[in-house]
């Protein structure tokens, strides 16, 4: 058995995998035990890529095309189907202009991919409509980073959860969504009992089983609370004035804030008793550190950037950033959200973190790539773009490695879209891909292990993944299928790379001087140890924790504290609509479970979807436990069995976001349900609050 040392592919954990193949292609697998991250643990997911790889059912094996909308798909070769797109592109952009197209990505693409994609749209195709399933996971993120410690930089490494005597973790469930990291934190409370563990989630998950505090506030009352604390917390002399006075900018401005704030009506806003919001702030304040973690609860939602700043504030008051066992902490879902976000593979985005609305940095780019220019205003953003075919300004789109007929809001909407759209192109691994069904081109691609590449987890970690089978049929790496059909548009020569690494190495040297500088990673160096950025020179180890000097990536160094008014800007329950719909992720599912879905025992715990329902809730709809409802929005409706438990607050409901018709039926979809509001700065979607009623069938 050969064995080689890779990364997991499914969350922004990033955990290492040992996997040996035999002569025959078999895998085995198991948790790499000497990898940082995860010291040879592995989640029900990771545990089983193996038989993802190995089952290949369900396989694209050859590209396939129709040649007119009424016509059937057919196999074609990957010369005909590529000359083809080019043709349709160049015809289109002719005929319409650069902004008529545009592409949709994922934060499952490998950074190779992810920065030639991002390369061929804003430098080549003359348009910045590229934008990622990341949009509806961590763009929030992005800007509440940018606003506060001046750019998109996660500040904390793992290792910091070993030196935190105190998690505060908003509107997430790292118990089933992280589960290494969580374990993590489990294996930290284990050894030092007096460990506080504070979760606020509308929703007794998992995670808030386990913590000392749990607080069910009302969906989107995050601003709310987090400006309680902060007023606590300042009562509770637990703010640290120094810190705020030579590091930070805007501190007075809130303190002023703060002090009008009525933390009564305060609890109210949150359906909290205030004496629950007390005990966290006097938690925090008794604690050294605060390791603040959050994911989709904060982020997905109309108000994510304000989500993101009012959480960071409490870290900024406290000062408790740049030191061991602290620091705000963003939770990727994605396994290289990160190295995304590195290349600029977001539509309001530029590679390397350079910023599309600095003119120079335009400048630099479109020089390095040699395209003469680079546009500077922002291309359209996911929920955008459906807009867009919907009402015409977009006429071709190319979707990669993304299932957007399942995981993106308001789905009657996207079906609609799509099926307006004059060219949609798919590049999958897999014909169970709802998204499968609007294609006129289908590009067959190869998956995880089946090419080489590297991936950034949420702590800046950089890893190498080898190529260590080969892919089935004529599918073929993300990248071969970006060069192919970059060729075809004419534009061989700055597309011409002998391998992955000279991608990665040009990609490297744009970072070079900027505060993400990773040209001291070089795939020898990778394939030795995983390394997390900054990494400036080969000599250099890597970063562990960011703004130890407490000098952070604003113009003048000083970190900026946010005066937050809380908003509602989610649509309104009503008479009609009196219920709060949240979703989410189940334990053993990924996605829209193109992957996961092939593997019996990750099917076992959740075989099917349920609509979670407080027993106050579902008594009043005269509902019972694991009957068919009906729930309907003011988009579309669902229907699946209920879930009575009192694990839900009243008021609230969840649906798991996983199934899609090819897996279930539409009755299932999660997303016929969601509202398509967005927030107005970070674009992403509101997936955390829809108004729905709930009826018994
Ligand atoms: Fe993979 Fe995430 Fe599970 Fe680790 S925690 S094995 S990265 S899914």
């Amino acid at each position: 058995m050969k064995n080689c040392k890779t990364t997991c592919s499914y969350c922004g954990v990033g955990c290492g995998i040992s996997l040996s193949k035999d002569k025959d292609d078999f895998l085995e697998l198991e948790g790499n035990e000497q990898y940082p991250v995860n010291e040879g643990m592995l989640c029900s997911k990771g545990m089983n890529l193996h038989n993802v790889v190995m089952d290949k059912s369900d396989r694209l094996l050859e590209p396939q095309m129709r040649s007119a909308k009424h016509h059937q798909l057919q196999n074609v070769s990957w010369d005909t189907a590529m000359t083809r797109a080019a043709a349709v592109f160049k015809s289109i952009i002719k005929k319409y202009g650069p902004d008529s197209v545009g592409l949709y990505v994922s934060g499952q693409l490998l950074t190779e991919e992810y920065y030639l994609a991002n390369k061929l749209t804003k430098g080549f195709l003359g348009t910045n409509n590229i934008d990622t399933n990341s949009r509806l996971c961590m763009s929030s993120a992005v800007v509440g980073y940018k606003k506060t410690i001046g750019d998109d930089t996660p500040p904390i490494s793992y290792e910091d959860i070993e030196h935190s005597d105190c998690f505060f973790i908003a509107g997430a469930n790292p118990a089933w969504c992280h589960p290494i990291l969580f374990r993590r934190i489990e294996k930290r409370k284990e050894q030092f009992p007096d460990t506080k563990i504070i979760v606020v989630d509308p929703r007794k998950t998992q995670s808030a089983e386990m913590a000392d505090l749990h607080l069910p506030l009302i969906p989107g009352t995050d601003v709310y609370l987090f400006n309680a604390i902060a007023k606590l917390l300042v009562q509770y002399g637990a703010v640290d004035y120094n810190f705020l006075e030579l590091h930070c900018n805007g501190g007075h401005q809130l303190l002023e804030f703060l002090k009008d704030l009525d933390l009564n009506e305060t609890a109210q806003a949150c359906g909290l008793e205030l004496s629950l919001i007390e005990q966290a702030a006097r938690l925090i304040a008794d604690s050294k550190t605060l390791l603040s973690m959050w994911t989709m609860g904060l982020n997905q939602s109309s108000i994510g950037t304000n989500k993101n700043l009012a959480l960071i504030n409490l870290n900024l008051l406290t000062g408790r950033i740049g030191k061991a066992g602290s620091g705000p902490f963003s939770l990727t879902g994605q396994p290289n959200a990160m190295g995304g976000r590195e290349v600029g593979g977001l539509s309001n985005l530029l590679a390397a973190h350079h910023d599309l609305d600095n003119p120079a940095h335009c400048n630099k780019v479109a020089n390095y790539w040699g395209c003469g220019s680079v546009q500077s205003k922002p291309g359209l953003s996911a929920t955008e773009m459906i807009d867009a075919l919907d009402d015409g300004r977009l006429k071709a789109i190319w979707i990669i490695c993304t299932n957007p007929a399942v995981s993106l809001p308001n789905l009657e909407k996207v079906e609609r879209a799509y099926k307006k759209a004059k060219f949609v192109m798919v590049s999958d691994i897999s014909s169970k891909s709802d998204t499968l069904k609007f294609a006129d081109m289908i590009l067959p691609a190869a998956g995880w292990a089946e090419k080489e590449g590297t991936m950034t987890n949420s702590e800046r970690r950089v890893s190498h993944l080898p190529k260590i089978i080969d892919p089935p049929g004529n599918a073929r790496p993300d990248v071969d299928i970006l060069k192919h059909f970059a060729q075809k548009m004419g534009w061989e020569d700055a597309f011409t790379y002998p391998n992955e690494e000279a991608i990665f190495d040009e990609h490297k040297e744009l970072t070079r001087g900027t505060n993400i500088d990773i040209c001291g990673i070089t795939y020898d160096r990778l394939k030795k140890k995983s390394i997390q950025w900054p990494c400036p020179s080969e000599d250099h180890p890597g970063t562990k924790r960011l703004f130890e000097d407490f000098k952070f990536f604003t113009p003048d160094k000083k970190a900026k504290v946010h005066v937050v008014e809380p908003e509602h800007k989610s649509e309104k329950t009503c008479g009609d609509y009196p219920l709060i719909l949240t979703t989410g992720r189940i334990r053993d599912q990924w996605h829209t479970m193109t992957r996961t879905g092939k593997v019996q025992r990750l099917n076992q715990h959740t075989p099917a979807p349920k609509l979670e329902i407080h027993p106050d809730d579902a008594a009043k709809l005269k509902i019972l436990d694991g009957e068919n409802v009906e729930i309907t929005s003011r988009r579309s409706s669902v229907i699946v069995a209920s879930q009575v438990s009192t694990a839900i607050r009243p008021g609230t409901v969840f649906l798991p976001m996983h199934w899609g018709y090819i897996n279930k039926s539409n009755k299932a979809r999660a997303n016929n349900l969601t509202s398509d509001i967005i927030d107005p700065i970070s674009k992403e979607p509101d997936f955390k609050f829809s108004a729905v009623k709930v009826q018994a069938l």
